[in-house]
C-alpha cells in the first residue's frame, strides 16, 4: 500500500486545506484520496463515497470541495469537529469488494485519527462495519437506545428529518412571528428516508402535507402510512403552499424552478440545492426566507456525532433543537446585512471555525 501527500495548493479549490493524502493498493486495486480540509474545531468528520469518476483530477475536485463543504456544515452544527471527506475511484456496484473496503480502512487508520469516516453514496453501514475491524475512526454504524427505550439502527435520517422540522418551524417564526404548525401547507418533493420522517413530524404537528416522488413505492408507502395528497412531481414547485421543502437530490433550486416557486419558505434536506451563488441571491431579492441546507441538514451529523462520544438520545435531540438558534441567528444577520441567508451561514461558519468574530457575527 503506499500512502503519499498531494500538493493540492496550486488547485482552484484548494482553500486553505490542511492536507490531501492519496493511497494506491495494488493487491485490492484501490486508488482512493482523504482530504482533510481544517481541523481547528477537531478531528475532520466526512462520508466515504465510491463513485467512477472519469479522472484523478475529477476526483481531487470533488473530494476539495466536499471536505470543505463538511468543515462549514460541522462549525455550524456546533460540533467540535473539523471537515474532512474520502472518495474513492470506483463503481460501487462492480467494484466493491472486501479487500477494498479493507484496504480503505487501513487508510483511515493511517491517519491516526485526524480523519473519521462515514457513509456516503457508494457505501453503506455494512462497508462501515467491515471497515471498522481494521480502523476505530469510523461513525454511523452502532444500534443505539432512544429516549423511549426502543433500540434504533446507526441511520441518521430520523435525526436528520427532526431537524429540518425544527428547521422548519425556525422559518415559520422568521415569517409569520409564530411556529406553530397547525394548519400550515408543506409540499414536501422525495419522500425516502428523511422525507417519510419529517411528513409524519409535520403531519403530526397538525400540518397539512403534499409530496411528490419520482419512485411509486416511494409514494405508495408513505400514503398507506400517513394522510397525505400527492402532486406530480413537476408540479410541487408550484404549489401554493407555506413551505417548500426540497428532500430529493441536489440543484433543486435553479434557474428552472426558482421562477416557479409560490412558497414564502424553503426549508429541506437534500443537499447542494442551490444550483450556484446567484440562486441564493435570487431567493433573498425574492423575499423567500431559505434555510441554508447545509444548516438545516446537520441533524444526522449530530447524530453520529454522539455515537462516537456515548450515545445520549436525549442529547441529542436537545443539540439539534439548536439548529433553531442557529437559523434564527442567520435569517437576522441576512435582514441586517441585506444579504443572502447562504452568505450569512458562510459568514457565520467561518466565524467560528477560524476563530475571527465578524462585522457579520454579533
Ligand atoms: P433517499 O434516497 O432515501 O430518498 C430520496 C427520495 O427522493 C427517494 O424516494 C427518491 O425516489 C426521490 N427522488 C429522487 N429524485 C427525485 C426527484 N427528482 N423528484 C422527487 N423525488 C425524487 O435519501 P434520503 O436519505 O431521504 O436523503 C434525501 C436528501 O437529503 C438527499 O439529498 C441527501 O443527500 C440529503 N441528506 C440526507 C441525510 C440523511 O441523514 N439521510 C443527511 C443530510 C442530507
Amino acid at each position: 500500500m503506499i500512502i503519499e501527500e498531494v500538493d493540492v495548493s496550486g488547485h482552484e479549490d484548494f482553500a486553505n486545506h490542511e492536507k490531501v493524502m492519496k493511497c494506491f493498493d495494488k493487491s485490492s486495486g484501490l486508488l482512493a484520496y482523504i482530504a482533510i480540509h481544517n481541523l481547528n474545531l477537531g478531528p475532520a468528520l466526512g462520508g466515504c463515497r465510491i463513485w467512477p469518476y472519469l479522472s484523478e483530477a475529477d476526483a481531487i475536485t470533488d473530494v476539495l470541495r466536499l471536505s470543505k463543504g463538511m468543515t462549514y456544515k460541522s462549525a455550524l452544527a456546533n460540533l467540535a469537529l473539523g471537515g474532512g471527506k474520502a472518495v474513492i475511484i470506483a463503481d460501487p456496484k462492480t467494484m466493491k469488494t472486501e479487500s477494498l473496503i479493507r484496504a480503505m480502512g487501513r487508510f483511515v487508520e493511517s491517519l491516526n485519527g485526524q480523519y473519521i469516516t462515514a457513509e456516503d453514496s457508494g457505501t453503506n453501514v455494512e462497508d462501515l462495519k467491515l471497515m471498522s475491524e481494521e480502523t476505530s475512526f469510523i461513525a454511523g454504524v452502532q444500534d443505539k437506545k432512544l429516549s423511549d427505550g426502543s433500540e434504533a439502527t446507526g441511520d441518521p435520517s430520523p435525526a436528520t428529518a427532526y431537524g429540518v422540522f425544527v428547521g422548519i418551524k425556525a422559518s415559520l417564526k422568521q415569517k409569520y412571528t409564530n411556529d406553530s404548525l397547525d394548519g400550515i401547507r408543506v409540499a414536501v418533493q422525495g419522500v425516502g428516508n428523511v422525507g417519510r420522517n419529517l411528513s409524519k413530524m409535520l403531519v403530526d404537528a397538525g400540518a397539512s402535507v403534499m409530496v411528490s416522488d419520482t419512485y411509486q413505492p416511494a409514494l405508495d408507502r408513505i400514503t398507506n402510512e400517513l394522510d397525505v395528497s400527492v402532486v406530480a412531481n413537476e408540479d410541487i414547485v408550484q404549489q401554493k403552499v407555506d413551505v417548500y421543502s426540497p428532500c430529493a437530490l441536489g440543484g433543486a433550486l435553479n434557474m428552472n424552478t426558482l421562477v416557479e416557486i409560490q412558497a414564502p419558505i424553503v426549508a429541506g434536506a437534500a443537499n447542494n440545492q442551490l444550483s450556484n451563488q446567484g440562486a441564493g441571491d435570487y431567493l433573498f431579492h425574492k423575499g423567500i426566507i431559505y434555510a441554508p441546507d447545509y444548516v438545516i441538514n446537520t441533524g444526522g451529523i449530530i447524530d453520529i456525532f454522539y455515537e462516537r462520544e456515548g450515545y445520549d438520545h436525549k442529547k441529542v435531540m436537545n443539540h439539534i433543537d439548536g439548529i433553531g438558534a442557529t437559523l434564527a441567528d442567520i435569517f437576522r444577520l441576512s435582514v441586517e446585512q441585506k444579504a443572502s441567508t447562504q452568505l450569512m451561514a458562510d459568514r457565520l461558519a467561518e466565524s467560528r471555525f477560524l476563530g475571527e468574530l465578524r462585522d457579520a457575527v454579533a
